[in-house]
């Protein structure tokens, strides 16, 4: 029976077992009020957490060779759990983190999505990279031999989520689903913000476990302190690869200590952005009150905690962009602070803008009202020139909530000069017409280099989970530029090649045996041959 609201143990799972810890105890905070929220979780003890990678460890054998359709059956069936919660889960996650119900609903949708999405992913088979470079014996001067290649899953992985995003980033999150469609064990850290939805979740997805009949140490949820346990899990010998979600701090942390173990392992540390947006004359041209209003709509979404809001705004000097400049302020004033996360992403947001607002050259364009409840400080749009914006580090930070710095720039040339340096981006932005197309053109060489993902109209807030998705970036905006947190190409970070020399084919695994029992595509000779039409 999947646990709900009313039923919260108060403890971590450890391969299926709920377990008390043996430390102090954390409760989750209703952050609109303070109030404390029941029950207390008591965090484990490396020896706890011991017996969750071992058993890990104990499950990868059976749970890396599972077939498609058992693999991908679970991973429904983990979607199917969440979905059976009902509303519990909404409710106890809007009471841990202040989101709205509308945002949650949507968020669940997108967990569940994912999963389902993977499942199809795991059914087609593409991920397996199946290589197949037939034997030549006729070949001269030298014999070529039957050479195999598939991808296997790493082994267990390490996964934290972020305080902002409960459901997507976090239990049964996109690493999660990456890693167990993968085929590797999931240890994952419970993030201390949202305690009591890391349960319910938590509960589902080992409930699942249980009910295709799998080793139950293919998932484990674990409360302790990131400082301890978190670091402990990292440095763990079982744990083959870190998956994470949240500021640069802690994600700079993980991989120092995955780099210093005696067999290091790889950290895809999703971390901070600005995501700049570039608007060009053209775009002012049409509606400004509407690119205002929609972009003042982006920056105050979920109280601006999103890892792609836009950050950062280079506006063109001159009337058009004194037009959208003011527009901004006006669409700034009708909008109010909404709770934030934490105290302490309250209290830090208030921080940096304080000291951003203080800064030689920096000015303020406008700001909102305060929400009715704690923790919803007045949104605030700052303003600055181009000189000020590169001669200035403080200027290029995060500052994670509903804040954002317009840069006022005078040619293209000095654009294109500030975009290259920029730190990495999860998103970069243009807005313009077809008079801006030679422009743009110089710039997107640099944005390349920048930036995982570059949109043209819109707003970067808003993260479709697909094939194509790009939601990385050069280092600071992820530890790993080279892959993807959100999409299917997340699986790719937890697999890796092994190629099978002159093996006989009843030794072979099954995806790479002559008769292709899998129906798998596979690149023979490097030519891609679809499974419908192999002989
Ligand atoms: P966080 O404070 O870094 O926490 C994330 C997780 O890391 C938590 O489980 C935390 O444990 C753990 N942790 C903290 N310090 C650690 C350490 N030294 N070693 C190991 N683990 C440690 O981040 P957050 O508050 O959840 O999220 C807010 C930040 O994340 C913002 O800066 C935001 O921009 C960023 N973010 C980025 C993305 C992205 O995709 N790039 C997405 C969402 C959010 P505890 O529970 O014990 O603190």
């Amino acid at each position: 029976m999947t646990l709900t609201q009313t039923d919260l143990t108060g403890r971590s799972i450890l391969a299926g077992e709920s377990v008390a810890g043996t430390g102090a105890t954390v409760h989750g905070a209703d952050p609109a009020t303070g109030e404390a929220l029941e029950p207390g979780y008591t965090l484990i003890d490396e020896d706890q957490l011991a017996a969750a990678t071992a058993a890990a460890e104990e499950a990868f054998a059976s749970f890396s060779r599972l077939d498609p359709t058992a693999h991908a059956d679970f991973l429904e069936r983990i979607a199917d759990n969440i979905e059976a919660v009902g509303e519990e889960l909404v409710a106890r996650a809007m009471a841990e983190t202040g989101l709205s119900e509308a945002r949650l609903t949507g968020e669940r949708g997108r967990t569940t999505g994912q999963l389902r999405l993977f499942a199809r992913v795991v059914r087609q088979g593409d991920h397996r990279g199946v290589r197949i470079d037939p034997a030549l014996p006729e070949r001269t001067p030298a014999p070529r031999t039957d050479i195999r290649q598939r991808k296997i899953p790493l082994g267990p992985v390490a996964v934290f989520g972020a305080s902002n995003f409960p459901l997507a980033f976090s239990t049964a999150g996109g690493d999660t689903a990456a890693a167990l469609a993968a085929g590797c064990p999931v240890v994952f850290k419970a993030h201390n913000a949202h305690p009591g939805t890391s349960e319910i979740v938590g509960r589902a997805l080992a409930d699942a476990v249980a009910e295709a009949g799998l080793h139950p140490g293919v998932f484990s949820l674990v409360y302790g302190q990131g400082s301890r346990i978190g670091q402990a899990l990292a440095a763990d010998p079982v744990i083959q690869a870190v998956g994470f979600t949240g500021s640069r701090g802690a994600g700079l942390a993980l991989v120092a200590t995955a780099a210093a173990r005696p067999v290091p392992i790889p950290v895809y540390a999703e971390m901070s952005s600005i995501n700049p947006v570039f608007l060009f004359d053209g775009a002012l041209q049409g509606d400004v009150d509407a690119l205002a209003t929609a972009f003042v709509g982006s920056v105050t979404g979920s109280s601006g905690q999103l890892c792609t809001a836009p950050g950062l705004v280079f506006v063109p000097a001159g009337p058009a962009g004194d037009a959208f400049t003011a527009s901004v302020e006006r669409a700034l004033a009708t909008t109010a602070g909404q709770t934030m996360l934490t105290a302490a992403i309250a209290d830090s947001w208030v921080a940096g803008v304080d000291t951003l607002a203080a800064q030689e050259g920096v000015y303020l364009v406008g700001r909102g009202r305060e929400g009715d409840t704690e923790n919803a400080p007045a949104p605030a749009v700052l303003g600055t020139d181009v000189a000020t914006f590169l001669d200035n580090e403080v200027l290029h930070e995060e500052i994670f909530g509903a804040a954002s710095l317009l840069i006022r720039y005078s040619s293209p040339e000095e654009l294109v000069h500030a975009a290259g340096q920029l730190e990495g981006q999860l998103t970069a932005t243009l807005h313009l017409s077809e008079d801006d197309h030679a422009t743009v053109e110089t710039l997107l060489p640099v944005l390349e280099r920048t930036a995982g993902r570059i949109l043209a109209g819109g707003w970067p807030t808003g993260v479709e989970v697909g094939h194509a998705m790009v939601h990385g970036g050069p280092f600071p905006a992820t530890s790993d530029g080279r892959t993807t947190s959100v999409g299917t190409l997340a699986i790719e970070r937890f697999l890796r090649p092994v190629a099978y020399q002159d093996l006989p084919d009843d030794l072979l695994p099954e995806p790479l045996r002559r008769a292709n029992p899998w129906h798998l595509n596979r690149r023979l000779d490097g030519r891609l041959e679809l499974a419908g039409e192999q002989a």
